[in-house]
């Protein structure tokens, strides 16, 4: 619809009341950017946001993706969807429902509105990878069965109907497969590796390292995240990706482990934990795509942005 008097970008962010939601929504005003926040609360959380609710830019929505959606807006950052694996294996169902009748609304809405809009896909698409560090072009190996497949399979589902709609109707599209990413906001029961490692690390308790801490991730400072998804979703439109952010940096697990306990001074020891079932091995992004197309590759180092989510966590 065009709009009568305001010039105004109206951006609407779902999964805005989650950890990375809440960094995008405050970048985005800080922009001078209308920002329509829309969330279910499954596992975000209005203190995520509550300094954000004065603004006169921003307005947050209660609502559920899997349900359609009529507002006008000129983009869309597709982010609900939980992330941790404890959250999104909590109600495998409602996950897949979330990525896969999410994405059909939100593609629907774009549609209608000739919106762009950025999907926020996953490292998970390259399952337990045989190729490393992965590239765009590799297909992954994911588990269709599995317990992590709600969330892998949903979010390659979610890619096709993105790809689809680009092929079929014309949609400005453009998917980001997130590698790791850490900060503060995380919510302290997230469940994730970083929260975990530096929530039980403060209080003392045992860290607790599934397997035998060997399998490797890349960890990406938030700040970095949202520099590339606003790159992404300012670029030409013929970039479409799917494109890797990430930090390309790796560790074993149980390096994190020692780093955490280092950096809070804590007695901390390491116990085991069983393997989760499909927990991948290795995982690390090849991001020469990101830094071709889109001038952009991550600044902060993980020992700066460890101490930065300790500080958080130390003050929540
Ligand atoms: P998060 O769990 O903190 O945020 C997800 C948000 O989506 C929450 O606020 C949640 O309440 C909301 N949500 C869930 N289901 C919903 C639904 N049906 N309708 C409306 N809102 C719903 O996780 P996050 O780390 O901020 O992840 C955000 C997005 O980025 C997710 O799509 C996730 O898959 C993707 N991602 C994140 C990472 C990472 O390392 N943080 C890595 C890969 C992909
Ligand atoms: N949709 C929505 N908001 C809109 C337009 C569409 O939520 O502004 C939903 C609509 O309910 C539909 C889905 O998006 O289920 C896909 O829309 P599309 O137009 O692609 O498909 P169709 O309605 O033709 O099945
Ligand atoms: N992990 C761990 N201890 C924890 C939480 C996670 O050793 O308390 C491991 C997990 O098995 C995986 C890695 O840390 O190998 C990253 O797990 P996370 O749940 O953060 O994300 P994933 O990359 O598996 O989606």
């Amino acid at each position: 619809m065009t709009r009568l008097y305001d010039s105004q970008k109206r951006i609407l962010v779902t999964g805005g009341a989650g950890f990375l939601g809440s960094h995008l929504c405050e970048r985005l005003l800080g922009e001078g950017h209308d920002v329509l926040c829309l969330d279910n609360l499954f596992t975000g959380t209005k203190r995520n946001i509550a300094h954000l609710l004065g603004h006169p830019s921003f307005e947050f929505l209660r609502h559920d993706v899997t349900f359609p959606l009529f507002v006008e807006v000129d983009e869309i950052y597709n982010l609900a969807c939980p992330a941790s694996p404890v959250h999104y294996q909590h109600d495998p169902i409602q996950t897949t429902k979330t990525s896969v009748h999410g994405a059909i609304n939100m593609l629907g809405l774009a549609k209608r509105l000739r919106a762009k809009i950025l999907q926020a896909s996953t490292s998970e698409i390259y399952g337990d990878p045989e190729v490393h560090p992965q590239t765009e072009e590799y297909w992954g190996r994911v588990n269709p069965i599995g317990p992590r497949s709600c969330y892998d399979e949903g979010k390659r589902c979610a890619e096709t109907l993105f790809f689809d709609y680009r092929r079929q109707l014309g949609l400005s599209i453009k998917v980001a497969r997130i590698f790791n990413t850490y900060g503060p906001r995380m919510h302290r029961a997230d469940g994730r590796v970083v929260s975990n490692f530096i929530v039980q690390g403060l209080a003392g308790e045992p860290i607790t390292l599934y397997g035998d801490g060997e399998q490797s991730r890349s960890f990406c400072y938030v700040d970095d995240l949202i520099d590339g998804f606003i790159r992404l979703m300012d670029s030409p439109d013929e970039v479409t990706g799917p494109i890797n952010l990430g930090n390309p940096v790796e560790f074993t697990m149980r390096q994190l482990a020692e780093m955490v306990i280092a950096k809070v001074g804590g007695s901390s020891k390491l116990v085991h934990a069983p393997l989760p079932i499909d927990d991948p091995r290795q995982r690390q992004p090849n991001i020469d795509k990101a830094r071709a197309l889109l001038g952009w590759e991550p600044k902060v180092a993980l020992a700066d942005g460890l101490d930065r989510t300790i500080d958080y966590f130390r003050g929540t």
